[in-house]
């Protein structure tokens, strides 16, 4: 479980000197935003189909309790169990028990952020059993020991090289020169090494994309398979959802999932879409005997009723992120969180607490580019808002500030004072810098001005420009 948002600023830093990450960014922004164009001008009626889709997760949370009982009643109708967690613990440790009451020696994993989010490999490991993540993102930084750095595209910070210097130095038993002259090629060999796992795994984890109430289904979507083989070829099957994953039916879920591929990855619908309800039965050819939901809380059902509650529309498509301006620069790592971006700067603190938190929020431009992606249309920017509210109200501000904006406050509450001190400010600072027309250094600015130039003020304020024109006409 990654979580070192106390230490964004330096995180911050170490991105920006790392070359091999500045390299993956900039060769990964592009796409994913001009797919994602691309696809929404092909459906005219994505506008009518994003308010849909709010209506319809807007409808769900207000009547969460309602949902989340009749899609337990279905799960358990039809043979399998639903474990309510409180906590990432509970989580782990309902898995743990799940695991044990099979002698599970070996479990294969499907892309799950739930997983990250209780760090379940660590604690699996811990307890002698061995996750294998069978997403090939996954899979390579698992390889390499690394968190996810992107919701959907996990190895989003990687080049091409360290795929293949990590398949080399992990896959020890294949020719040590061997030479990857294709994408295809590294794909080939992580599907030779992850079938064999797939046949020896006794019990396999998926996340889930919506938890159907109306008939008791979790649906993944992935562009790879490998959560089919997750699920189908072990004994067991556990699905690890939030809570506000639940959807009401499945024509709600079909709305969803439109808006979703369109603005994850530009595609009209996911490669695969699997819906899976309950354990095989008599007379299936395949599939688990076993199927278990893990549904877990952390912390969301305390997001209902206040200004995060939109936060819980969230269908983890990534838009938001593919199109910050901080995002695309900084990369996922530095956010601390399995969740970055704009989605993480909200969801990070609800979930671990502001106290651990409360630098992301301030990680925005607020130029609301995420609000106009986010196909849930939710308020990003707002929501950030509360957070750096709640941080200054608890202190947690730094102390710079803190007093800065107590200060800009004294002066704001005073509209002449304010506009007299602007423009002597204004004035002054006019002067100073009318030959060169910017200043390379100046006192309390040293954030700004050891990477670029503060342009020099025209000296007059706004309110003077303003004024002067409207006397003018
Ligand atoms: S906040 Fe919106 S854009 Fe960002 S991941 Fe969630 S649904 Fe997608």
């Amino acid at each position: 479980m990654l979580n070192t948002s106390p230490a964004f600023k330096s995180n911050v830093r170490a991105a920006l000197d790392d070359a091999g990450l500045q390299k993956a960014l900039a060769r990964a922004k592009k796409p994913f935003a001009e797919t994602r164009t691309a696809a929404v001008g092909r459906l005219p009626e994505f506008e009518a189909l994003r308010e849909t889709a709010k209506g319809i997760k807007n409808h769900t949370i207000a009547h969460l309790d309602v949902y989340l009982d009749h899609y337990t009643r279905q799960v358990e109708s039809h043979g399998g169990q639903v474990h309510w967690c409180r906590d990432a613990a509970d989580a782990r440790d309902a898995v743990l028990e799940i695991c044990r009451s099979v002698g599970a020696r070996t479990v294969t994993k499907g892309k799950s952020m739930i997983s990250e989010e209780i760090g379940l490999n660590e604690f699996l490991a811990e307890q002698g059993i061995e996750p294998i993540e069978t997403d090939l993102g996954e899979y390579i930084l698992q390889l390499r020991n690394e968190a996810p750095s992107h919701i959907i595209g996990p190895a989003f910070h990687l080049n091409r090289e360290d795929w293949e210097e990590s398949f080399r130095a992990a896959h020890t038993h294949l020719p040590s020169d061997r030479v990857f002259p294709e994408k295809r090629d590294i794909q080939a060999e992580a599907r030779a090494v992850l079938r064999e796992k797939f046949i020896a795994a006794d019990v396999g984890i998926t996340g889930a994309n919506f938890l159907i109430a109306e008939t008791g289904t979790s649906i993944i979507v992935t562009n790879e398979g490998n959560g089919d083989l997750t699920q189908t070829l072990p004994r067991v099957h556990i699905v690890l959802a939030s809570l506000e994953k639940v959807v009401p039916t499945i024509e709600d879920t079909v709305s969803l999932l439109r808006v979703l591929a369109r603005s994850a990855t530009g595609q009209e619908f996911s490669v695969y879409t699997t819906f899976s309800t309950g354990p095989k039965r008599a007379g299936d050819l395949d599939g688990p005997e076993q199927y278990h939901v893990i549904l877990l809380d952390n912390g969301r059902s305390n997001m209902v009723g206040t200004e995060f509650q939109d936060m819980l529309r969230c269908i983890r498509c990534s838009a938001c992120m593919n199109h910050c301006p901080v995002y695309l620069t900084v990369g996922g790592h530095a956010y601390g969180s399995m969740y970055s971006g704009p989605m993480g700067s909200v969801l990070t603190p609800a979930i671990f607490g502001a106290d651990q938190a409360h630098l992301l929020p301030s990680a925005s431009t607020f130029c609301g580019k995420c609000e106009s992606v986010c196909p849930m249309k939710i308020p990003l920017t707002g929501m950030m808002r509360h957070w750096r509210e709640r941080a200054f109200e608890r202190n947690l501000a730094p102390a710079t500030t803190r007093y800065g904006i107590g200060v800009w406050g004294f002066f704001a509450r005073r509209p002449a004072l304010y506009r007299a001190v602007t423009r002597m400010a204004a004035g002054a600072m006019g002067l100073a810098g009318r030959k060169r027309g910017r200043f390379g250094w100046l006192p309390f600015a040293g954030a700004w001005t050891t990477a670029r130039d503060m342009p020099a003020p025209e000296g007059e304020t706004f309110f003077a420009r303003y004024a002067r024109e409207q006397r003018g006409r």
